[in-house]
């Protein structure tokens, strides 16, 4: 596989996942950009961003992936929906920029952390950089919607140490409206990780009006409670933090004026996942 000479790829170099970034990858042929995802030689990379507390434990590096089927009404990166938005980048090139930060992440007690975008796009990049880092002795965690769960293998969930699991909200036709797909396959992908004992931490961006029914958060929260698998639950607030993206995308933002969640709902829903015996944040 190869990447167009007079196109070179942007380089690849800590970036802010909320920096706007497209076509990065455009000039890649696109039987290229089909090899580079049947044999995972190559993915494409929004943006990686180093020294995260946030996205899994410790200290982590995160890679941000383009592609996502989901889209959802409150997505702060819509610049991610699209692959060929991302940085082409070789396995190669990737798990050698994963190597200068070796030793600091085991030192802060981090690792690395694919999030996206939805990283199942890119499966098998996804699964070969996760064994470049586990060669290394480097912790690794999947920020995923678990849409395309189905795409690992038992023995590849074996191998990731945390998955980050995204339930966007329990019903299915509010999670069609809001995401554009159905939930099943979400709960399915839940249900295995909780079958084979993987531990996962629930992420459950709180968007008022949209996911803070009362009912539909204590249903996800009995399931997440009753998996036993789940090590803790991070409610996300919503924020506008992406907006200017959908407007330099050209596309319409139906949450444009909606306005993050208050203190109070947020504490409400803290609650309703702490009242099942979840560790929550
Ligand atoms: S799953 Fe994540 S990246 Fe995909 S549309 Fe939803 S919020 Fe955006």
């Amino acid at each position: 596989m190869s990447v167009n000479p007079a196109s070179q790829p942007a380089p690849l170099e800590a970036k802010s996942p909320f920096e706007m970034r497209v076509n990065l990858g455009r000039d890649v042929p696109e039987s290229d950009v089909r090899s580079a995802l049947a044999s995972g030689d190559m993915g494409f990379l929004h943006s990686f961003t180093t020294g995260s507390t946030v996205d899994g434990p410790g200290v982590r590096i995160v890679a941000w992936t383009t592609g996502c089927m989901f889209r959802c009404l409150y997505c702060h990166n819509p610049d991610t929906w699209t692959m060929s938005n991302g940085i082409p980048v070789t396995i190669a090139r990737a798990s050698e920029e994963l190597r200068k930060y070796r030793h600091g992440l085991k030192i802060m007690s981090g690792g690395l952390t694919i999030s996206g975008g939805e990283p199942l796009m890119q499966h098998r990049f996804v699964l070969k950089l996760f064994k470049a880092a586990r060669a290394m002795g480097i912790h690794t965690a999947l920020d995923t919607n678990g849409y395309w769960g189905e795409r690992l293998t038992d023995d590849d969930l074996e191998a990731i140490n945390l998955v980050l699991l995204d339930i966007k909200t329990w019903d299915p036709d509010r999670h069609r409206r809001l995401t554009g797909n159905d939930v099943a396959p979400t709960l399915d992908f839940a249900r295995r990780l909780a079958l084979r004992r993987r531990p996962v931490w629930l992420r459950f961006v709180l968007v008022p009006g949209l996911t803070d029914d009362p009912e539909d958060i204590a249903q996800i929260a009995r399931f997440t409670a009753e998996a036993g698998n789940v090590e803790r639950v991070d409610v996300l607030p919503f924020h506008q933090m992406g907006r200017f993206k959908w407007r330099e995308l050209g596309m319409t933002y139906e949450l444009q004026d909606l306005q993050p969640p208050s203190t109070e709902l947020v504490e409400r829903v803290q609650a309703q996942f702490k009242a099942v015996g979840l560790k929550t944040y």
